[in-house]
């Protein structure tokens, strides 16, 4: 279909580029891409694609605006504090350029939605940073023949490239998949999160446009894509690294011989559902609704936060002594009257606290237990004063 008069000055400074013109912005016009998440990656993914001329944007993101994203998630607006992500994303793409269609989904992908889903574009770029999402993203598209264009932030470091497993006329793929990068998830609690650990605000952007020039050079079939390369970002240096990616003939998923040929149970599969987060077999997890009975009958215990303390002054649960997790190690002498009695850790979704309890444990400390869900659990489903964060 040729272009209106209106995407002719629109688009204007893409018609001028001899290796996109009109044949290239067509392209855009058709396509579609779905962004997973409306966060640090997926908001100016979602700018800058819609700006770009993508046809149709999905953008699926569960969770509601909160003043501590307005940091990096920039198509999100004061204003939006408290509403739902997918719509004020919606909102940001419009104003920006009406003629992108954009569906919403006000949930989180999972094995029962994700094929259905993903089905429905030509790429998919995931902005989320849990385990389970990455792994079952990448099953769906190595499944459905779609691009995934990975990036990863965390505080001033990023990363990027492109899983594209689309099949070439020989048989062989274009590139390897994220499992044959991980083929193991790490252990629960070994990778802290941007909420855990930050992440500099500009650093998604930076990802973020990594990705949406791979999206737009896949979608337009112009020039060489990150397939098979991955690309290491650090802020702090401003050096920019490269690896070679090889795919993994032995890989579950996008070898010749695949064991895995549909989707399963990341959570399970990642080891992070809610409560499973035990490092051994032994079981050191204590509900929020356990714990709140412990302290109702006033049983004796401590209750070791090991959050920052610039965290504390957001939210805290009486009565606790903070000893943040990296100081842990040298600060153990404060804790030697309670070896041998009960020592409830907690952090603010209860991974730095599973780690704490390791740390107490191999220094002897005989009865220990991690608060499920942290002091966000207990905000959840004890004290709602708790502010979330
Ligand atoms: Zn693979």
């Amino acid at each position: 279909m040729p272009l209106t008069s209106d995407q002719y000055l629109r688009y204007a400074r893409h018609l001028t580029l001899p290796e996109f013109g009109e044949a290239g912005q067509e392209k855009l016009l058709k396509s579609s891409v779905l962004l997973i998440g409306a966060g640090g990656l997926g908001s100016p993914l979602a700018l800058y694609l819609a700006a770009a001329g993508v046809g149709r944007l999905g953008i699926m993101d569960f969770d509601v605006v909160d003043v501590s994203n307005l940091q990096r998630q920039v198509i999100h607006r004061t204003q939006d504090v408290g509403t739902s992500k997918a719509k004020s994303a919606k909102r940001g793409v419009q104003d920006l350029n009406p003629g992108c269609v954009v569906d919403i989904y006000e949930e989180g992908i999972t094995s029962a939605n994700a094929l259905e889903i993903i089905a429905k574009y030509d790429i998919v770029i995931d902005g989320t940073d849990n385990f389970p999402t990455r792994y079952l993203v990448n099953d769906a598209c190595v499944f459905l023949n779609k691009v995934n264009i990975y990036g990863s932030i965390y505080r001033f470091e990023g990363q990027a490239t492109v899983f594209d497993t689309r099949k070439k006329a020989d048989g062989t793929r274009n590139g390897p998949c994220y499992r044959c990068l991980y083929p193991e998830p790490p252990p629960p609690g070994e990778v802290p999160s941007c909420a855990e650990g930050g992440v500099l605000g500009i650093l998604p952007g930076t990802i973020a446009m990594i990705q949406a020039t791979e999206a737009i050079k896949v979608l337009s079939g112009m020039g060489k894509t990150l397939a098979g390369r991955f690309l290491r970002y650090d802020a702090m240096n401003m050096t920019f690294r490269e690896l070679k990616l090889r795919p993994d003939p032995t890989c579950p998923v996008c070898s010749a011989k695949p064991t895995i040929t549909q989707l399963i149970d990341y959570q399970q599969f990642c080891g992070m559902g809610r409560g499973e987060t035990a490092v051994n077999s032994e079981n050191l997890e204590i509900s929020t609704t356990d714990y709140a009975a412990l302290r109702e009958a006033g049983k004796e215990h401590l209750l070791l936060d090991v959050r920052e303390p610039f965290e504390l002054g957001i939210c805290q649960i009486e009565g606790n002594l903070n000893i943040p997790l990296g100081q842990l190690p040298g600060r153990l002498g404060e804790l030697a009257a309670w070896k041998d009695k009960l020592v409830v850790a907690q952090c603010k979704s209860g991974r730095r606290s599973m780690k704490a309890l390791e740390t107490l444990k191999k220094h002897g400390f005989s009865n220990v237990l991690n608060l499920t869900g942290g002091i966000l659990g207990w905000g959840e489903d004890i004290d709602p004063s708790i502010s979330a964060y």
